[in-house]
């Protein structure tokens, strides 16, 4: 007999087997020898009341033989000697489950991508974040994975609607991800495991008779009858196509450049931008589980907040436990901080992006009020979102000093307008600079930050101790690449550029996905896009 049951428990009796164990055979009315085992359906802490509990939701056998999980493989075909193929740029989320799926439909993925293999691209984020060397093609952006593969690893996404979520959960565990994923409310992997993983994807494509070509950059393509009939890479090949998967993300500017350059369509698409706020852990789980030390059977508490402020959303973004604040920098000269954590969150800091939401109408009010601008007749100009992160990005860059050391303030300060005299310590690499942030973020985005953290303060108070709002907290400057400030518009249903019907505009980047598993989806979704396409004989 199977029987689906709900549980709420104390983190120990959810963590150890022989209570959790004795709480299901409670539940059911039957003695623990009688279970066979138990599958985990969905796992969520519950922090609301004093005293946290996990939530539970399980499959119970009983009496009868209990089956393992198994995680379905698809059928990938081998693919070296098709004839059908399709060019995928860029090897992020996107590019990879696009080239999977291509291999599943019997397509063969031919994938360039400008920076390194995961293990080279280690020593050019070591050379940024000791000595302030940036490769502005192998970072933390840029190269196999893309910016997923060194990054916290969330895998939490509202983008039901836009693909199967589990399948692509499964995947992961397939390709070496722990199968709590499945599970978890809140699944993350961690940035030590996925560089195996995006290895196994990698020897997956390559197994199944794909092609994948590192320090491969796209730099340009022939248009000829509606469609691409050749690319060129920086390196100088031109190389005759069938279809084109442009899946570069949202660093990629020279990509947006490339394609306003031959006159394709492009859309300013509003995004968010702010700061990186970094808490000790401490503070942080002290407000969410409401008790001065957290338990070792809980995990490092994160927190999700937003509001409205002088009339604009302002959110927390993409929060790291347990983090590490990143130089996520693509260009020399411009400054961007993200954030990731380790899979056990075990380092002292909790930091979250903490973002504004910003569209063409606000940058073009800002600009009136602009004395220098560098991107002059801009106004009206579809990049101009991603004119005006560059903008944000530089001054950034030299407030800080230089070598990518980031400005910041105390968070107190930063609401009271007042320099921080001295700085807390910050897991930043590269360094901190103690600067005022009204002289980095312009205006409209610094005062709906300040008025926004008065009200997280107000929400995330202690009985005891200091709360979010706090001196020990540091505001760091510039939380920049949230989402893709730029959209290639593609047809709805075709899924092809509205210009160019070979050209399949994908993932971050096109302005379709936000995060990995929502790019992860859009890969799939573009590779079912280019197989009809071709059954169409488009
Ligand atoms: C530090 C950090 C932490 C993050 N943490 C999380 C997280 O925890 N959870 C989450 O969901 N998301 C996170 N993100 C965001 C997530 O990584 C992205 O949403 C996701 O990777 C987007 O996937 P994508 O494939 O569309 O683009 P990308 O991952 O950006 O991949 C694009 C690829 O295209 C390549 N490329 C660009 N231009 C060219 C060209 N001209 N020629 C050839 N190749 C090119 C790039 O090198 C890159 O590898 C994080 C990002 C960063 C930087």
């Amino acid at each position: 007999m199977q029987q689906k049951i709900h549980l709420m428990l104390s983190p120990e009796d959810a963590v150890m087997p022989s209570s959790l164990k004795s709480a299901i055979a409670l539940h059911c009315g039957i003695a623990p020898e009688d279970i066979t085992g138990y599958h985990i359906l969905k796992k969520s802490i519950d922090a609301r009341s004093k005293i946290p509990y996990i939530q539970m939701h399980l499959q119970v056998f009983i009496q009868e033989p209990f089956p393992e999980r198994s995680i379905p493989v698809p059928a990938w075909k081998n693919v070296e000697h098709v004839k059908r193929n399709a060019c995928i740029i860029g090897a992020g989320p996107a590019g990879l489950f696009a080239a999977l799926k291509l291999i599943e439909l019997g397509i063969k993925p031919i994938l360039f991508e400008r920076g390194k293999m995961v293990k080279e691209r280690r020593r050019d984020l070591a050379l940024l974040n000791k000595k302030g060397i940036l490769n502005p093609e192998s970072n933390y952006c840029f190269g196999e994975g893309g910016a997923g593969t060194y990054s916290d690893g969330k895998l939490y996404t509202r983008s039901n609607k836009r693909g199967d979520i589990n399948r692509i959960l499964q995947l992961f565990v397939h390709f070496g991800a722990p199968a709590n994923i499945l599970w978890d409310a809140h699944p993350h992997i961690g940035t030590n495991k996925l560089p195996g993983i995006i290895t196994a994807m990698r020897q997956c494509i390559l197994a199944c008779g794909g092609e994948i070509h590192f320090e491969k950059k796209l730099s340009g393509f022939k248009i000829k009858d509606h469609s691409i009939s050749h690319i060129n890479l920086a390196s100088g090949e031109e190389i005759k196509i069938q279809s084109l998967i442009l899946a570069t993300g949202h660093s990629a500017d020279d990509i947006y450049l490339l394609l306003k350059n031959n006159s394709l369509q492009l859309e300013a698409k509003p995004f968010a931008l702010g700061v990186r706020i970094e808490h000790p852990q401490s503070c942080i789980d002290a407000i969410q589980y409401h008790h001065e030390t957290r338990s070792e059977f809980l995990p490092p508490a994160s927190y999700q907040l937003s509001t409205q402020a002088m009339g604009r959303g302002v959110f927390s973004f993409c929060m790291c436990p347990g983090g590490i604040i990143a130089p996520a920098s693509t260009h020399p000269g411009q400054l961007v901080v993200n954030g990731w954590s380790p899979s056990k969150r075990n380092n002292p800091f909790a930091n979250s992006g903490l973002v504004a939401e910003v569209n063409k109408h606000d940058v073009k009010t800002w600009l009136k009020e602009m004395k220098t601008w560098p991107f002059p007749d801009t106004e009206n100009d579809p990049l101009l979102l991603s004119y005006f992160q560059k903008y944000v990005e530089e001054k950034s860059f030299q407030a800080g000093g230089g070598n990518f050391k980031a400005p910041a303030q105390r968070l107190v300060d930063f609401c009271n307008h007042k320099f921080s005299a001295n700085l807390p310590q910050c897991s930043y690499i590269p360094g901190v600079a103690s600067v005022e942030l009204n002289k980095v973020l312009p205006p409209f985005i610094f005062s709906s930050l300040q008025q926004a953290l008065k009200t997280f303060g107000n929400e995330m108070r202690r009985k005891k101790g200091k709360g979010f709002y706090t001196n020990d907290a540091l505001v760091v400057a510039t939380e920049s690449r949230t989402s893709s400030p730029v959209r290639i518009p593609r047809d709805s249903i075709k899924m092809h550029h509205l210009q160019i019907s070979n050209l399949f505009p994908c993932g971050e980047g096109a302005g379709y996905a936000g995060g990995i598993v929502s790019a992860a989806m859009d890969g799939e979704r573009i590779a079912q896009a280019v197989a009809s396409s071709r059954a169409q004989g488009l």
